[in-house]
């Protein structure tokens, strides 16, 4: 009977406690509106306390690049906080260097509104825009790679630079309870505004390309926003070395396609790199834009054609291979996409090539 009374007065206190704590949080976390002071007056919001800066800027259409959707792993979300936050968090830290600190850049993911702020944001990101597009079209580019194409609703265009990336907005499926969002390069040129084609290979086990390629078919809209990224092409360069393995093909193809459409005045190679023949895809396309155009050289390479490949093309690595078609020691410019294995395999080529390091631009995925 003791024992019994004993364990009820502790369950009964520890329900009064919590009933406390949440009451408490209601009304101590309660921190009403609060302002948010853009760029010194660009332009001012007010927005509920309590919620991350990375929300209640997403909820009022602008749109901060962010990978992994506020949970402080892929350090993208950056926004320069003049005034108003609290200190930094340890979740922050490892995202900015010293230089960032001292200017005040924080994790927007990890800033939660307490009081007024004021921030500074580049203003390319009032250009970001949320589409709700129908995917019209998917075609199978490899056993684990597939392209898509996205098509806005009627009257909406998209503004973007060639190398620029979307993000994805997945819905829950299976036992993801949880909306993801990733990142996804675009693969068609900028004078293509009704929509977007992306190229997404599909990750074992990852939460948004098994939703892409197992749950999503043709006619299904997806929330997708974008442009973001700075990955696209600097124009001070009349000699250009690309170079992508697997996915990382899309933003090259995008550049590639927009300098050729606008007749700009460049010399192009095009390395692309695969294990083997069923790894290449879109070998056609290129082909044709070699034929069509004698400033642009596509150069594919496998590492290890298989017996049946009866590849005559280039094969090795596919850093040694361009070794073999680029000269050292000119004003070139290199632009790498793909895997980090392979980008900093090419970086290290390219500057024991004499490229200069400042004009080496890549996005590792
Ligand atoms: C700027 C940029 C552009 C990009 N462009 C492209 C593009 O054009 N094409 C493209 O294909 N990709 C691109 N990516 C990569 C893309 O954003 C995704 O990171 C990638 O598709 C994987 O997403 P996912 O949700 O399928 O995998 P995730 O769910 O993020 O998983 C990634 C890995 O972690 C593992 N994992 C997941 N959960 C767990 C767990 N609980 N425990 C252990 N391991 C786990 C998975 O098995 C997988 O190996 C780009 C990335 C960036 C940053």
């Amino acid at each position: 009977m003791e024992i019994l009374k004993t364990i009820l007065g502790i369950t009964g206190i520890s329900t009064v406690l919590a009933v406390f704590i949440i009451v408490a949080e209601k009304f101590l976390n309660n921190y009403g509106e609060c302002g948010i002071d853009i760029n010194d007056g660009g332009k001012l919001l007010k927005v509920d306390g309590g919620v991350s800066l990375l929300s209640a800027l997403a909820s009022n259409k602008i749109f901060i690049p962010s990978a992994c959707g506020g949970k402080a792993t892929c350090g993208l979300c950056k926004v320069k906080v003049l005034d108003g936050a609290g200190p930094v968090l340890p979740t922050e830290e490892p995202y900015l260097n010293k230089q960032e600190l001292q200017e005040g850049v924080r994790l927007s993911c990890q800033v939660r509104i307490k009081k007024d702020l004021r921030i500074y944001i580049p203003e390319e990101l009032f250009n970001i825009k949320e589409f709700n597009a129908t995917v019209t079209r998917i075609t199978d580019l490899t056993r684990d790679i597939k392209e898509y194409r996205f098509d806005f609703r009627e009257g909406e265009e998209i503004s973007f630079r060639a190398g620029q990336y979307m993000q994805i907005e997945t819905k829950p499926y299976g036992k993801v309870k949880e909306r993801a969002i990733r990142a996804y390069s675009i693969s068609s040129p900028p004078s293509d505004k009704k929509g977007v084609e992306l190229i997404i290979r599909k990750v074992p086990g990852g939460v948004c390309t098994t939703y892409m390629h197992d749950h999503v078919r043709e006619g299904d809209e997806i929330r997708i926003t974008g442009p973001y990224g700075e990955f696209y092409m600097r124009d001070d360069s009349d000699d250009y070395v690309f170079m992508a393995g697997g996915s990382g093909m899309a933003p090259i193809k995008s550049i590639i396609s927009d300098i050729l459409e606008k007749k700009l005045d460049k010399k192009m190679i095009f390395f692309f790199g695969a294990v083997t023949k069923k790894d290449l895809f879109h070998t056609e396309f290129f082909r044709e834009l070699e034929k069509k155009h004698d400033n642009f050289k596509y150069v594919p390479a496998l590492s290890n054609p298989g017996p049946d490949d009866d590849w005559e093309g280039e094969a090795g690595l596919v850093t040694d291979v361009m070794k073999r078609y680029v000269e050292t020691g000119r004003d070139r410019h290199a632009y790498l996409c793909g895997s980090p294995g392979m980008i900093n395999a090419c970086i290290k080529v390219l500057t024991s090539m004499e490229f200069d390091e400042s004009k080496i631009f890549y996005d590792k995925f």
